[in-house]
């Protein structure tokens, strides 16, 4: 318990509810208030439609984020010592906006890059009111946690069916069988399917006959709940779903109805070669075992296909999740009640955004395609360090930590330091934002309403929650959304008068003003005037539990974006880059000393930013280094000591743990760790930093055709630690110079 907790008075003694922000589960929470209004104790909701009572032990982290001593609450700059000074908000906007006039006077518009952190997309005032920022400082050099997550599933949903954001969601609350690849849900609660209470949904299938098979190369917590689980090379699930997608056409002969969908001879040819046999040993799955998985998805009464993290971030992502739609498609289980199917959601996102683009603009210096809007992560550091016209000299970040989160971290550590200015819009000062000159700190979550305008989007139920305010902020405090507004007032006070007004107005209405008319508007609302019965705002903050609108319903038909407003099976870039997997076919496994490297997520931590939260991290270290006994004994390696694990990039040293979990040649490592480098104030004293597993990842591997980071089935080598070596120390700042010497 806090030495002073938040309280909130006016509401001492009830419950509040509200949705949890912290992960895409978006849990429905109570969080009860003692007589003084303090926290006593967060529960599941038990009534939340879609939660049903579910929550995992970073909820009660809430509090622990709302009184953290270290999150900052006024405004900083950063002095010429490192060490930062609070200022007052008006000092803080007028600096920004001073800094960022100079950084593109000096140098040009493009000089200007922003970073989106994953934060952001919990939150509806960032996503309302951010993106106008990012248009004004105009500029191409436009970055987001979506390149090293996700950006192959948009893509393909972007090619597929005309809009980046119509994500198929499996049905997994009415599917027969379910095909887990590259995925965690057990741990994650879904991700891109927004499915909290996952494990008792997993039960249920089971329950109710069906199956779940995972295919992984760790031995998952959502494996120990399958079926079945298979072994897979890291980087070899692209091969895999070729070859279902080859038997599935050219075996079982699958000829779905072609009614609203082109392409189908393109792929059928297209695939030609990916025959079972010819994917078994780059894939280490039999071909047996391949034709079975076909044969069941295409006999199953529903069958849904799932590929996540793993699948998304490696030289392949695109082809992934292009071959895993078409495999739902083929197997007639896109659209349909136990498939994939596109959430309807209240606030309709879809609706509200043009569909995406791509190939628009490319990186200055490696040509890596803009996605809609976006450049890929990989190359952030590179467009710093990269001198010449383009080159970037300033940044804008907010609610991110890619030094810890994106490929070859140590990189981008170094670029940051090169640039003239930077600007973080955060509630810590973390290994990235201790290179900004000054930090804005907005609100934390529970002093701002919420809505989930994008993971409802994402669920696997169509549901709709508003969670007000918990507590009072600071009389002085700024809400992100409006920092964001403060900061597009000063960077265009000369705005033509029509968007001044437009900008007074949104400002007037507030998130919530908008978030009103986005239901009135959306497929359940009321209209404008609310001449019908549907929901507004109002109406729904009746409910605090959440209005449940009902399972998933088949509407892709009425959603989809292409011209012909038919699904593209085939579109021609991802029929191209089937050469460069062909290509893989003929690659040889060659026996070294390397392993390949994956990551792993943890129930306690989230990303790159829970680490500071003593409820969360008790106990044991648990940023190790899985590997399997038969590596450990052919390196001498045993359980428990510490190993140096290094790649072309940097190198580390972490605790190993020997496990038959993680198959031969394999080697995993947890990602959002490597807290604690000087100046960054994020761990707690007794709290373990861990290492960064992004010191090893390579911004040279990515995924040709989406630029995603190829952040799985990094080479790397592993070997025992010197007995000098002192953890604590390694873990810490020591590391910068031995890894900066070997970073690209
Ligand atoms: S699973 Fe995610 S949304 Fe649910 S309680 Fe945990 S952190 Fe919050």
């Amino acid at each position: 318990m806090p030495e002073n907790p938040s309280k909130a008075p006016s509401l001492a003694g009830q419950i509040h509810y509200r949705g949890c922000n912290l992960c895409e589960a978006m849990c429905g929470l109570e969080i009860h208030l003692d007589a003084d209004g303090a926290i006593s104790a967060i529960r599941g909701d038990k009534n939340d439609p879609l939660s049903r009572g579910h929550i995992c032990p970073k909820a009660v982290a809430l509090q622990d984020i709302q009184d953290d001593p270290d999150r900052l609450r006024r405004p900083v700059k950063r002095l010429p010592d490192g060490s930062f000074e609070t200022i007052s908000w008006d000092e803080a906007f007028e600096l920004t906006a001073a800094g960022i006039r100079n950084v593109q006077k000096r140098h040009g518009r493009e000089a200007m890059a922003a970073y989106l952190g994953n934060p952001n997309v919990h939150n509806y005032g960032s996503l309302l009111f951010g993106p106008p920022v990012l248009k004004a400082l105009r500029t191409p050099n436009r970055f987001s946690a979506t390149s090293v997550d996700q950006l192959p599933h948009h893509l393909a949903a972007y090619f597929m069916f005309g809009h980046d954001f119509l994500l198929p969601i499996p049905d997994i609350d009415h599917t027969d069988f379910f095909l887990i690849m590259g995925g965690n849900p057990a741990v994650s609660n879904g991700s891109l399917m927004t499915a909290p209470d996952v494990k008792k949904r997993l039960k249920a299938i089971r329950e109710r006959g069906g199956k779940i098979v995972v295919i992984d190369p760790r031995r998952t917590e959502t494996a120990n709940l399958a079926d079945e689980h298979h072994f897979i090379r890291p980087g070899t699930d692209a091969l895999l779903l070729a070859a279902v997608v080859h038997t599935l056409l050219h075996e079982l002969e699958l000829s779905p109805s072609t009614a609203w969908a082109d392409g189908l001879d393109t792929l059928r040819s297209a695939i030609h070669g990916f025959t079972p046999e010819a994917v078994a040993p780059a894939t280490g799955i039999d071909a047996e075992t391949i034709r079975r998985l076909a044969g069941d998805l295409s006999s199953a009464p529903s069958a849904v296909t799932y590929g996540r993290m793993g699948l998304s971030t490696q030289a392949f992502g695109a082809i992934c999740q292009w071959l895993l739609n078409v495999t739902n498609w083929l197997t007639g289980n896109l659209d349909r009640q136990g498939g994939a199917m596109i959430p309807l959601p209240a606030a309709d996102v879809v609706a509200q955004r043009r569909g995406g683009s791509h190939g628009r603009w490319t990186s200055r210096t490696r040509n890596l395609p803009e996605t809609s809007g976006e450049l890929p992560v990989a190359a952030l550091a590179e467009e710093m360090l990269t001198e010449g016209k383009g080159q970037i000299r300033g940044l804008l970040t907010s609610a991110g930590n890619p030094v810890l989160s994106t490929p070859n971290g140590r990189q981008l550590d170094e670029a940051l330091q090169s640039l003239d200015f930077m600007v973080s819009i955060d509630i810590y000062i973390n290994e990235t934002t201790r290179h900004a000159d000054v930090i804005l700190p907005p609100t934390a979550a529970l002093e701002h309403d919420h809505y989930d305008l994008a993971f409802h989007a994402l669920a696997i139920r169509d549901t709709a929650r508003y969670s007000p305010a918990l507590f009072e902020p600071a009389p002085d405090a700024l809400h992100d959304w409006q920092i964001y507004a403060e900061l597009l007032r000063r960077l265009r006070p000369k705005a033509p008068i029509g968007e001044r007004l437009a900008r007074w107005v949104t400002r007037k209405m507030r998130p919530s003003g908008l978030l009103d008319v986005l239901l009135r508007t959306g497929p359940y609302g009321a209209g404008l005037l609310g001449l019908r019965k549907g929901l507004t705002l109002k109406r729904l903050k009746a409910q605090p539990h959440g209005a449940d609108l009902g399972a998933l319903k088949p509407v892709l038909k009425d959603r989809i974006r292409t011209k012909n407003r038919r699904i593209q099976l085939a579109p021609e870039l991802f029929v191209k880059d089937l050469e460069r997997l062909r290509a893989m076919l003929e690659e040889t496994i060659q026996d070294s000393d390397e392993l390949l490297l994956i990551g792993r997520r943890q129930v306690r931590s989230n990303n790159s930013w829970m680490h500071n939260y003593p409820r969360l991290m008790r106990g044991k270290d648990r940023c190790t280094l899985l590997l399997n006994p038969d590596d450990a004994a052919e390196r001498g390696i045993v359980d428990g000591e510490p190993v140096k694990v290094s790649s072309r990039v940097g190198a580390l040293e972490v605790p190993v743990e020997v496990s038959d979990e993680i198959m031969p040649g394999v080697v995993s490592i947890p990602h959002g760790w490597g807290h604690g480098r000087r100046g960054a104030r994020l761990a707690t004293a007794d709290a373990h930093p861990g290492a960064s597993i992004n010191d090893l990842t390579d911004h040279t591997l990515i995924d040709e055709l989406s630029g995603n980071a190829a952040l799985s089935g990094v080479p790397v080598r592993v070997q025992s630690a010197p007995a000098t070596s002192d953890r604590a120390t390694a873990g810490r700042d020591s590391r910068a110079e031995a890894s900066n010497a070997a970073g690209g």
